[in-house]
């Protein structure tokens, strides 16, 4: 769980700063928009990453990146589809709670 936990922390970091970096590169693409393949929301470019025909927002690379780390998928295919799935929407929220956590 401390480990867990710890995997959280860092990527949600690592991924934080690939948006900063993006911005600071092209700072126009903090207000440029695009549709996320797993989410659907219209989501900034910065901190997006394309995988294979799927680009995912900021947020979503992070659900991404934790679900391989955690094994909870192994590519970005199987991602889309359990994206749909309800124990990865409680990943999802459960990990939500604990950036929300983290804020405060
Ligand atoms: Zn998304």
């Amino acid at each position: 769980m401390e480990n867990k936990q710890k995997i959280i922390n860092d990527m949600q970091e690592v991924v934080y700063q690939m948006k900063l970096d993006d911005i600071e590169e092209n700072p126009d693409s903090e207000f440029e928009f695009f549709t996320c393949s797993s989410c659907a929301k219209d989501m900034p470019l910065a901190g997006s990453i394309q995988y294979s025909k799927y680009r995912l927002c900021n947020d979503c690379v992070l659900m991404y990146e934790l679900a391989l780390k955690l094994n909870k998928v192994k590519n970005i295919d199987e991602f889309i589809e359990k994206t749909e799935d309800s124990r990865l929407q409680t990943m999802c929220d459960f990990i939500k709670q604990e950036s929300l956590k983290e804020n405060n």
